[in-house]
């Protein structure tokens, strides 16, 4: 893998006497660090690795303080680069290419989760924002337990395959993809709690919700 960069590099020298690190393959964003005598080893995720030199430094500034123990929040130049749609446009299709559960299509045996969407768009549940920019598609395996997922930094929902099917309600699939969709409304927030009080408010907005976690509850036991 490739090296980090000088700028990033030297963003640690405050920290530690010597510094090293690389790029690594991840199918999620994360990094890691160890620290050895005087110095310190970092390895990042290579979504950051077309990142501007002033956020790789700021990250790296970041992840110095945390492994002196220092509490660091995300610097707000690392933060505007993740969530810009540039960097959502650039990273997803890697994103997309290593989550090998995905389909990599909302057409599924019976139902088009677009159908969902639309539902949820027409009964102003969402609004365009919400899903602006967004990857949606059906998983590969059925689980029952894990119904939905959302990665906000790549704004990609999947939905299981298990709700491709007859013996699921239109409501439920629609209550699924909603659920999934908000956390696309609440986008890419890195150490804050997903589903908030907020989150839940939002959530038993939709009319049949009370229904459809008990049919969802029905699928996991079967
Ligand atoms: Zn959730």
């Amino acid at each position: 893998m490739h090296e980090l960069p000088e700028c990033a590099i030297s963003a640690c020298r405050p920290y530690f006497r010597e510094a090293r690190g690389d790029f690594v393959v991840r199918k999620e964003f994360g990094y890691s660090w160890k620290v050895y005598g005087a110095g310190i080893e970092i390895h990042i995720a290579d979504y950051l690795s077309d990142a501007p030199d002033d956020v790789l430094s700021d990250f790296c500034d970041m992840v110095c303080r945390r492994a002196k123990g220092q509490r660091c929040p995300e610097p707000p130049s690392y933060l505007d680069h993740i969530r810009s749609d540039r960097y959502i446009v650039d990273n997803r299709p890697t994103y997309i290419r290593r989550s090998r559960n995905l389909l990599r299509s909302a057409c599924g045996e019976v139902a088009y989760l677009h159908d969902s969407v639309q539902r949820l768009l027409d009964s102003g549940l969402l609004t365009e924002s919400d899903i602006s920019n967004s990857y949606m598609s059906w998983t590969r395996r059925d689980n029952v337990r894990r119904v939905g997922f959302c990665s906000t930094m790549f704004r990609v929902v999947g939905i299981s395959s298990r709700l491709d099917s007859d013996d699921v309600p239109d409501f439920v699939r629609d209550y699924v993809v909603y659920h999934e969709c908000l956390h696309l409304r609440q986008g890419y927030r890195p150490s804050r709690r997903v589903h908030d009080a907020q989150f839940r408010s939002w959530e038993r907005l939709f009319p049949q919700w009370r229904e459809a976690e008990s049919v969802l509850r029905r699928l996991g036991t079967a």
